[in-house]
């Protein structure tokens, strides 16, 4: 099989995918990872993390005028979240699938949010809404070198 060249990860869209304190205090760590790796996107960053409550605004800058952003800055900076950036053609838009509805109560069965949670406030996990958000959310949340270039031996088999 043929390599693929590996392109500057720039170029590549890419998703910020967080679990949320309820995440990781329920055990779901390895489930949710599980549902993008078994996707077949790319991880490139990985890390538990106790987010910092300025950051936590920052990442929820657009809903700072909602009534719920106190209890959505409480809910975040709660305990440790797992920070993600996954890789790969059309991700930003194929998780938000695979996560599912922000109410789990209306996300469909087979979505992250849909079979693992019942209440928007608690809603296990985040996923980046535009492909500009997930850029700009991977700069905020990882540091320089946090991210790893490399290739999986998965990607001729997953893309052709
Ligand atoms: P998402 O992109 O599906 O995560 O949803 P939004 O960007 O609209 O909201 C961000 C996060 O704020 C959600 O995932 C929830 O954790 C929280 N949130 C949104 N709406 C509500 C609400 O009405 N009540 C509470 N408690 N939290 C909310
Ligand atoms: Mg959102």
């Amino acid at each position: 099989v043929p390599r693929r060249k590996i392109v500057a990860s720039s170029e590549v869209e890419q998703s910020y995918i967080m679990i949320k304190p309820d995440g990781v205090q329920r055990g779901l760590v390895g489930e949710i990872i599980s549902r993008f790796e078994k996707k077949g996107f790319l991880l490139k960053g990985l890390k538990l993390f106790q987010c910092p409550k300025d950051l936590a605004q920052e990442h929820y800058k657009d809903l700072k005028d909602r009534p719920f952003f106190p209890k959505l800055i409480d809910y975040i900076t709660s305990g440790p979240v797992v920070c993600m950036a996954w890789e790969g053609d059309g991700v930003v838009a194929s998780a938000r699938k695979l996560i599912g509805a922000t109410n789990p109560l209306q996300a469909e069965p087979g979505t992250i949010r849909g079979d693992l949670a019942v209440q928007t406030g608690r809603n296990v996990v985040h996923g980046s809404d535009s492909p500009d958000n997930g850029k700009r959310e991977i700069a905020l949340w990882f540091k320089e070198g946090e991210l790893c270039q490399w290739e999986s031996v998965q990607t001729p088999w997953l893309i052709e």
